[in-house]
């Protein structure tokens, strides 16, 4: 088989203690079931910064584009120094690569502190337009300030891009249990949340077998810390995408829980986390690896996938498990999770429940 190409891109802060666990985890998965992987190391972030001029030095794009996947770790922009080459890289991945699909599973184990002991649920959110304004214009903002006293956010819908995310969710529902729920505000909203809406519903006439229902957004803030069991996939744009998901992680033992992969029509996918580059607690061999381990074991599946190649599926279930065994031990899971270990505690656990 030829072997799958796939990049490491650290990121920033605890990037730089869960990426490499993650991939440790992955290489040890692979071994074992015999996935080849050719690994590449890609510079990004603030390290990038002082030793190539760059956050994201030139030629990144090109680098990534003759990849399969890639790992990218949080990226701590807010804190770069205001200098030319200093940029965030998100959202120009997702944007230059498309991936319009951000899948963000939740799920609940026992004893980590969990809300309920049963939820299993998948929130894909839109990625790419919204109202997030450094990605709904292709130059300058999508916020702007007429006068000094008001400020004007552009949200973007289009009938493509919801088209699309729907079309993401559906294939997903279709292989967990063929429930979709639409999530929006068309009673306020009535033309943007009104044509996601319409276009999901086009959408699902090609799924027949997945049942489709919808639900408003506030409804369903509250009903996530209801009744979270009744949900199986969901689909949103981007802004309330952002917010429930997070809010979805805090039922299930907070931001090292809520892993993620962002994938488009194309091949290439990324695997990033839910959360943020954490700062205060980086360097300090604390942070939860769960989160980005999970990330790329869901990147490992759908290569194994959509390539027809069972043995990746297979380790990427067998990471499940070994992430399943660790988080059942308070000495082998972190501290935000009623643990004892640090990350590097943790991971050697997965990687011996692996073997
Ligand atoms: P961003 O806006 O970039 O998403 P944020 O401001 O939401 O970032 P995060 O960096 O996501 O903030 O983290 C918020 C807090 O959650 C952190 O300060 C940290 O205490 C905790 N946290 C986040 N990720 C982890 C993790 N993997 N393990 C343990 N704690 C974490």
């Amino acid at each position: 088989m030829t072997p799958f190409k796939i990049g490491i891109l650290d990121g920033d802060d605890i990037g730089r203690e869960i990426v490499p666990a993650a991939v440790r985890v992955v290489r040890a998965a692979a071994d074992l079931h015999k996935v080849a992987i050719d690994w590449s190391q890609v510079p990004i972030g603030r390290s990038a910064l002082d030793t190539h001029g760059s956050t994201m030095p030139d030629g990144t794009l090109e680098t990534l584009a003759a990849l399969d996947g890639f790992i990218l770790g949080p990226i701590g922009h807010q804190a770069y120094p205001k200098v030319p080459g200093a940029i965030n890289p998100h959202p120009i991945l997702r944007k230059h690569f498309d991936l319009f699909a951000n899948i963000r599973p939740t799920r609940s184990y026992k004893d980590i502190g969990c809300i309920y002991d049963d939820i299993d649920l998948v929130i894909v959110r839109e990625n790419n337009e919204g109202f997030q304004p450094d990605r709904n214009v292709v130059a300058g903002s999508g916020e702007f300030r007429p006068s000094d006293e008001m400020t004007i956010s552009v949200r973007v819908i289009s009938r493509t891009g919801s088209r699309k995310v729907a079309r993401a969710a559906l294939e997903l529902a279709r292989s967990r249990r063929k429930k979709l729920t639409l999530v929006h505000k068309n009673t306020v909203f009535k033309l943007g949340c009104g044509m996601f809406v319409e276009e999901c519903y086009k959408a699902a006439a090609d799924f027949p077998d997945v049942k489709v229902d919808e639900v408003i957004v506030d409804t369903f803030a509250m009903r996530l810390v209801r009744d979270p069991q009744t949900f199986d996939t969901v689909v949103t744009t981007n802004m309330f995408g952002d917010i429930l998901t997070d809010e979805a992680a805090g039922l299930v033992g907070g931001l090292g829980m809520a892993p993620g992969l962002c994938i488009g029509e194309g091949n290439i996918a990324m695997a990033q986390a839910t959360h943020g580059s954490a700062p205060d607690i980086a360097g300090k061999d604390v942070a939860n690896p769960y989160a980005m381990i999970y990330s790329t074991a869901m990147l490992l599946d759908f290569l194994g996938r959509s390539r027809k190649a069972p043995n990746a599926v297979a380790a990427a279930k067998s990471i499940e498990r070994a992430l399943e065994s660790a988080l059942s031990n308070p000495e082998t899971r972190t501290r935000d999770i009623r643990g004892t270990a640090g990350t590097t505690a943790m991971t050697d656990a997965i990687v011996r429940a692996l073997a």
